[in-house]
């Protein structure tokens, strides 16, 4: 059937000449076009609307019109002409028809896919919008919010943001920011995150938070941004908690170490007094040395047992400078030189006058030296210990050598271990904590250093220590 032939009257060469142009249109035209009878049964599809329904002319013909499209208006008297809402009964989708009545009892349906409406992907996408817990928000060139989503809306507490200056709910120094990242996002197109600003409660509450912020481009031209903004409340809570037990702990540590250190002060200056005292026995003193010797452990193991919780609870403060490492070693060999000649082993010295400097901490470091020399003196009972340095690219190695007892090969990772100490059997009782080198590695590690041991039981043990050297080193 040719409907368009049927609608327009053909009493003229031009009807005639419309009358191809309307058949041609009708055939073409993107909307979707049914002609109906009284009965509301289809006599005619254009292609665009066999297509739209996806079903094929045939078939359709002769059907009800409702048994392809639906609406949940009440049924349509054929009086009327206008426009209503409809979905495709097959798919679902919405479509927008109108209905146009003619003077030969035939009625004309236009369908179209409804293009203001937002598609499934769209609509997914506003859902996540309006679920999300982070607050979004658009942001139109004039600074204007254009769209603000619930979390937004309830985060500073308005109902109705659209039309509102963002600037207007931001604090006085987080407009300048703003301004300042909003015109870098525009300019340079590119998205901005984590910056830090406050904004402004409707009940003037200040709230901290994180504002991300993305330049949407339209054909190469700015038409909005689109910002995240993440509440920092919780979190800036949470540190200012750790901020305050952080400071209680190393108050803790403070307190601890003077009340723990200062009896054992005035015990060994009384007992140095009996081992001085002219009218004391020899059997006295010989005890009060004894004390003194354990007076002075207790206090190496009370400052070991400090180190590790400081170092633990990361309240161990690091005095760090530039320090020349040639000076430091030089004052250590001073300090040890006296014990290593009690024993009666040699000292060999090999420090380069060039070394460059280091940035560090002088008193820890040289605890670290000091100690691994100790467990050099204790562990080594004939030859000599050696201090030694060299000078790489970008880090200089200290060497702290013995030709002592050595550390068997499946020891040398445990060394390091906090408490360990290597079983010596019925050789030796070993004297200290099994701390000393667990301290040295943790501070070693502080300072950006490493350190290890190569050693063979029997032939002695070679302590490494690496640690950078400093970028204005000389
Ligand atoms: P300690 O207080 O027991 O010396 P360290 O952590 O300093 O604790 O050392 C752990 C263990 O490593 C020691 O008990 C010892 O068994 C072994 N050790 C450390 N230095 C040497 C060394 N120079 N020669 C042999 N063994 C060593």
């Amino acid at each position: 059937m040719n409907i368009g032939s049927s609608i327009v009257k053909e009493n003229s060469s031009s009807s005639n000449y419309e009358n191809t142009i309307s058949s041609i249109l009708i055939k073409t035209i993107s909307d979707g076009i049914i002609a109906v009878d009284l009965d509301w049964k289809i006599i005619y599809m254009n292609p665009a609307a066999v297509n739209l329904l996806d079903l094929s002319a045939d078939e359709a013909i002769g059907k009800k019109l409702w048994d392809y499209i639906e609406t949940s208006l009440p049924r349509i008297s054929m009086q009327d002409q206008k426009m209503f809402p409809c979905k495709i009964a097959s798919n679902g989708e919405e479509i927008e028809c109108s209905i146009t009545p003619t003077d030969s009892n035939i009625y004309l349906i236009a369908i179209r896919k409804n293009l203001s409406k937002p598609s499934d992907v769209e609509r997914k996408y506003q859902r996540i919008i309006e679920l999300s817990a982070e607050g979004i928000i658009i942001i139109n060139p004039m600074g204007e919010i254009a769209y603000a989503n619930p979390s937004f809306r309830s985060l500073v507490g308005y109902e109705y943001l659209k039309g509102k200056l963002f600037r207007t709910i931001l604090s006085d120094e987080s407009i300048y920011i703003f301004q300042e990242v909003f015109l870098e996002a525009r300019s340079e197109k590119k998205q901005i995150t984590n910056i830090e600003i406050e904004l402004l409660h409707r009940n003037r509450e200040i709230i901290p938070v994180e504002l991300s912020l993305s330049p949407f481009i339209e054909d190469e031209k700015f038409s909005y941004m689109i910002c995240s903004l993440h509440d920092l409340r919780d979190r800036k809570k949470l540190e200012e908690e750790l901020r305050k037990s952080e400071k209680l702990k190393t108050e803790f540590m403070n307190i601890a170490a003077h009340e723990l250190k200062s009896p054992i002060t005035p015990v060994k200056g009384y007992l140095e007094l009996i081992i001085s005292d002219e009218e004391a026995s020899e059997r006295i003193k010989n005890w009060a040395k004894i004390s003194l010797r354990n007076a002075e452990r207790l206090l190496l193991l009370i400052n070991d047992i400090l180190d590790i919780a400081r170092l633990e609870s990361d309240t161990m403060r690091f005095n760090m400078k530039q320090i020349s490492i040639a000076n430091l070693l030089k004052e250590i060999v001073e300090d040890v030189k006296q014990s290593i000649e009690d024993k009666q082993l040699d000292f060999i010295v090999e420090i380069p006058e060039d070394l460059p400097s280091i940035i560090g901490d002088p008193d820890r470091l040289s605890q670290v030296f000091k100690n691994l020399i100790t467990n050099a003196i204790k562990f080594t009972d004939r030859g000599s210990i050696t201090l030694s340095a060299k000078k790489n690219k970008n880090n200089i190695e200290i060497y702290v050598r013995d030709t002592g007892i050595g550390i068997p090969k499946g020891e040398l990772n445990n060394i390091f271990k906090k408490f360990y100490q290597v079983d010596m059997k019925e050789k030796r009782i070993a004297e200290g904590t099994g701390l000393g080198l667990y301290i040295c590695k943790e501070i070693v590690e502080k300072h950006n250093g490493s350190i290890h041991v190569e050693s063979s039981p029997g032939e002695g043990s070679t302590f490494i220590i690496t640690l950078p050297t400093s970028i204005i080193s000389s």
